[in-house]
């Protein structure tokens, strides 16, 4: 009635259920529907023997209010469909295996052939899918995080300030927007070597993260440059977190470079702004303070008027 699939010839994974298969039956008089099968991976995933599930309740989901829902509704679902209309239902779920361990779990109830003497026999599928939940959480860390300083990344943090301004646009908060660039940054590189330079990436990387709050966004926008985007904050507020962590900075003392300094660009949003235009203001701010001398914070403004010759 069902097979293991498992790879020909090879060894059945003891550790890790590969398909569990459950033949179930709904009797039309009947309430409730009960197991007629299971294969070993079923009984490998929810403990217990063959004969004990035998005209047991199956076990779709873990958490047993949610498995007397789904159970009842695809009880319903069957009834409603009495002339074979069913076609299955399905989920993911983290489920508590009997071992203990947390496993996603993907499963699927579909009807087998035409309803027989009033019994619609129905198969539950239940695929371990937490290898693959895992590679994909993993591929998406890899795509969204700075390699160096572990931090949110630029293209993860354009979609992040795009999300937040049109939260602003809806919801009328305030929300700053920090942008920093270290000074004379090439100089370290030249004097000390990349590898001290990385270090210091590091370093203010994680000065940035101890001295911002949960709600707040920090990544590194590229080379020397990091950007805070700051929920329920106003300029106000923003200037004085920008001036706290320049000042952090300041009285670090890295090993071998010794003292480090930064300059600070920062706007709030306007109501109904475009992100082009923050952008370009927060990027006008940073450009001010260093003009102004660096090791300093600015919110924009005029800039120093070119002489001419
Ligand atoms: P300013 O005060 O005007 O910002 O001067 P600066 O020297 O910091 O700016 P500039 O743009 O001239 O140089 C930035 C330097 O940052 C040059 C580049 O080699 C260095 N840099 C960029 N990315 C990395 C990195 O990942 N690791 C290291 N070690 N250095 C980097
Ligand atoms: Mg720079
Ligand atoms: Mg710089």
């Amino acid at each position: 009635m069902y097979q293991h699939y498992g790879q020909p010839g090879s060894e059945p994974d003891e550790e890790r259920p590969g398909h569990a298969v459950a033949i179930l039956s709904k009797q039309a008089s009947v309430p409730g529907i009960h197991i007629v099968d299971v294969n070993t991976d079923y009984q490998r995933l929810w403990g217990g023997s063959r004969e004990e599930w035998l005209g047991a309740v199956p076990i779709v989901v873990e958490q047993e209010a949610a498995n007397q829902k789904i159970v009842a509704q695809l009880g319903d679902e069957i009834n409603a469909n009495a002339n074979g209309g069913f076609e299955g239902i399905s989920g993911r779920e983290v489920s508590r295996r009997h071992d203990g361990s947390r496993r996603h779990i993907e499963w699927r109830i579909t009807a087998m052939g035409p309803r027989y003497n009033s019994a619609t026999t129905l198969v539950l599928t239940q695929c371990d899918v937490t290898e693959q939940v895992e590679k994909e959480s993993q591929l998406k860390r890899l795509a969204t995080t700075d390699m160096l300083t572990g931090l949110v990344n630029r293209s993860q943090f354009d979609a992040l300030l795009k999300s937040e301004v049109n939260r602003q646009h809806r919801y009328a908060r305030p929300l700053s927007l920090i942008m920093l660039d270290l000074d004379y940054f090439k100089q370290i590189n030249d004097s000390h070597g990349h590898d001290v330079g990385d270090q210091v990436l590091k370093s203010i990387a994680g000065l940035l993260k101890r001295n911002l709050r949960k709600a707040d966004y920090c990544a590194r926008w590229g080379g020397e440059e990091f950007m805070l985007l700051a929920p329920e904050t106003s300029l106000e507020q923003a200037v004085r977190l920008a001036d706290k962590i320049r000042g952090a900075i300041k009285h670090t003392d890295f090993p071998i470079q010794g003292s480090v300094t930064a300059s600070f660009g920062v706007v709030e949003v306007h109501s109904q702004e475009s992100v082009k235009s923050v952008m370009k203001r927060v990027d006008n701010a940073l450009y001010l303070a260093k003009e102004k001398g660096r090791d300093r914070v600015s919110t924009g403004g005029l800039l120093t008027p070119v002489k001419q010759a």
